[in-house]
């Protein structure tokens, strides 16, 4: 990659896409990018919100309440479409019932402030009223990717002391009936019965029940912008699974990027293509689109270019937020299969989650009349942090610039403090000032490896990546070994747990193997117990293992066997040296090459 110091020249080779103030359709909610830094305020952030009547901060008031209260009671916020064409329809009184009657059936079973309800269903409906009803009820959400399989799904609700699921008869027979053992503490199982029938299952209520029986008035109690409202686990290089632990005030952030990194206006309709399992699909996917008063749209079916592209066309999608993995399968395909669609509603086109190529962004300039504006977050940091916003122009293969609000720099760690690195263009890892609304307040239970994010008053990502003269930041990669796979946030330790499980295993070793498509795929390394034979057949029982335990969306997609797997002196297996050694790269500097834990 280049740089662009003094010459005009552009980083990575691709043209920088001017944005042409005349050419916009809609005017952008933030014209002018240095201007609206200059006069920003977390005050006059937080007062584009309504407030709980009485005080107090609750996310779903501000989705839901207070639209239906107002001019918006009979606008459509939710548009659902299911995976056979059915269609349903929320406008923001509707939800208010619905998510009402949520509540109260969720008091009426007992359950009380903070209490953790999780969910693990595909993008269905009642995944969307029962989140939205449980922060009314000051519960504590907590979404599962429908994808994991068994182990992952009992780790999170173990960790995070689930009271509640609510879940479908069929994800709840093959993925959670068996393990109910296993959590003492789950004592309400929920089931949303499949097309509508009843789901009559020893040990589990029915939702369709329990909501009829529910009264459809509900006031939100007083809720504190610091109560805890979700709760996103996430993976880290070692160890177990991470709860992120988010507040209520975190809609401030939700808010406020939904208006300027997403462009959202009153008459938009949005499609964020994410799953609810994973941060973007709670904070986009539902969320900011409703507290900023817009349609959100919902497609139950998983990614099918022409299927995606009716949707677009069909609904009249305005403004879309999806990932790279899906962006490079369109690409595939090429232009020819939106020729002729009418796509003129669609105004701006958003990516998240793992690097997206400077390919991609020019391709979409071609294909589509405008880019994919890439920006970047993770689950800790609860909204978007960096973006291109729509007045700017977009350097391809550049995640944008820091919200407002958000200082970003490139920082070195020494010596227990930090260094912010100055000099453009040079790779360290990237860093926030602590302090935005949507900022984590915890791991769950991990006081010591929340401490360990923060130095000298910043938080540190975990990302290693660069900023350019202008104030663009450009990713380079993770400083430890986690994985990205298809957008999904993979830890290798979870994998190499599962395997150990084995008993033809001695010891595994877990890395992301870059792919063309996915990003990256999940691949293992299994040295095996004295009397096993590596072969076709161990081969296959092992993925088999993997993928019954973890789930496709977790299971590695190849596994190769070793004699022994590379080890520092204290016994840690070196991810990063099996990584070098299967992409023929230099193993250089073995220290370089240990992981940095978070
Ligand atoms: P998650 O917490 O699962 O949302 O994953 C967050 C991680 O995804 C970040 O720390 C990055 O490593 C990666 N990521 C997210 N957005 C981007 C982006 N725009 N470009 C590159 N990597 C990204």
């Amino acid at each position: 990659m280049t740089t662009d110091a003094a010459t005009d020249r552009p980083i990575g080779g691709y043209p920088r896409i001017v944005k042409r103030r005349d050419a916009f359709r809609v005017l952008p909610n933030m014209a002018d990018y240095d201007d609206a830094r200059r006069g920003f305020d977390w005050t006059a952030a937080r007062a584009l919100l309504d407030g709980l009547p009485g005080g107090g901060l609750n996310i779903a008031h501000e989705a839901v309440d207070r639209h239906a209260a107002g001019l918006h009671a009979g606008r459509e916020a939710l548009r659902w479409i299911g995976r056979r064409g059915e269609r349903r329809s929320f406008t923001w009184a509707d939800l208010r019932a619905a998510t009402n009657r949520v509540a109260n059936a969720l008091r009426g079973i007992g359950l009380q402030d903070g209490d953790r309800v999780f969910v693990l269903a595909g993008r269905i409906p009642e995944l969307y009223l029962t989140v939205l009803g449980a922060l009314k009820a000051k519960c504590v959400v907590s979404p599962l990717f429908s994808a994991f399989g068994p182990e992952p799904i009992a780790t999170r609700m173990e960790l995070g002391a689930a009271r509640a699921l609510v879940t479908t008869g069929a994800l709840y027979a093959r993925k959670v009936a068996a393990l109910r053992d296993r959590l003492p503490g789950l004592e309400h199982v929920i089931l949303v019965g499949e097309d509508g029938a009843a789901a009559e299952v020893p040990g589990t209520q029915d939702w369709s029940a329990l909501m009829a029986a529910a009264s459809e008035d509900f006031a939100i109690p007083p809720t504190s912008p610091e109560d805890m409202a979700l709760l996103h686990f996430t993976s880290g290089t070692t160890g177990r699974p991470k709860g992120a632990v988010h507040v209520h005030e975190a809609v401030v952030m939700h808010a406020m990027t939904g208006r300027y990194a997403l462009d959202l206006h009153p008459d938009d309709v949005f499609w964020c293509t994410s799953d609810p399992g994973w941060v973007t699909g709670t904070s986009y996917g539902i969320i900011a689109p409703l507290v900023n008063g817009v349609t959100n749209l919902v497609a139950e079916a998983e990614f099918d270019a022409a299927t995606w592209y009716d949707i677009l066309e069909k609904e009249r999608v305005s403004v879309w937020y999806t990932a790279p993995t899906a962006i490079r399968m369109m690409m595939k395909l090429g232009a020819a299969p939106l020729e002729g669609r009418d796509l003129s509603a669609l105004r701006f086109m958003a990516s998240v989650g793992e690097p997206l190529n400077p390919e991609a962004v020019v391709w979409s300039q071609k294909a589509f009349g405008m880019p994919f504006h890439d920006n970047w977050w993770q689950t800790e940091t609860g909204g978007i942090m960096i973006a291109n916003f729509a007045a700017m122009d977009v350097k391809p293969g550049s995640m944008g610039r820091p919200l407002p609000g958000i200082e970003a720099a490139i920082v070195e760690r020494r010596d227990g403090g930090l260094s912010v690195i100055d000099a453009p263009m040079t790779s360290g890892e990237l860093a926030l000032r602590a302090g935005w609304p949507s900022m984590m307040r915890g791991y769950l239970h991990e006081e010591a490896r929340y401490a360990k994010c923060f130095v000298d008053g910043w938080y540190l990502t975990g990302d290693l990546a660069m900023r350019d003269e202008e104030g663009y930041f450009w990713f380079v990669g993770r400083a430890d070994d986690v994985i990205k796979t298809s957008g999904h946030l993979i830890g290798p330790f979870e994998v190499e747990s599962a395997l150990m499980e084995h008993p033809a295993v001695a010891e595994a070793g877990v890395i992301g193997k870059p792919d063309p498509t996915a990003g990256e795929i999940v691949k293992a390394f299994v040295a095996l117990k004295p009397g096993f034979e590596a072969g076709e057949a161990l081969r296959r029982e092992l993925l088999g293992h993997a993928r019954k335990r973890l789930g496709a969306a977790v299971a590695p997609k190849e596994i190769d066997f070793r004699q022994n797997l590379p080890k520092t002196r204290s016994g840690k297996i070196m991810r990063r040296l099996l990584k070098a050694r299967e992409l023929g790269l230099p193993e250089g500097d073995l220290s370089t090459l240990e992981s940095d834990e978070r």
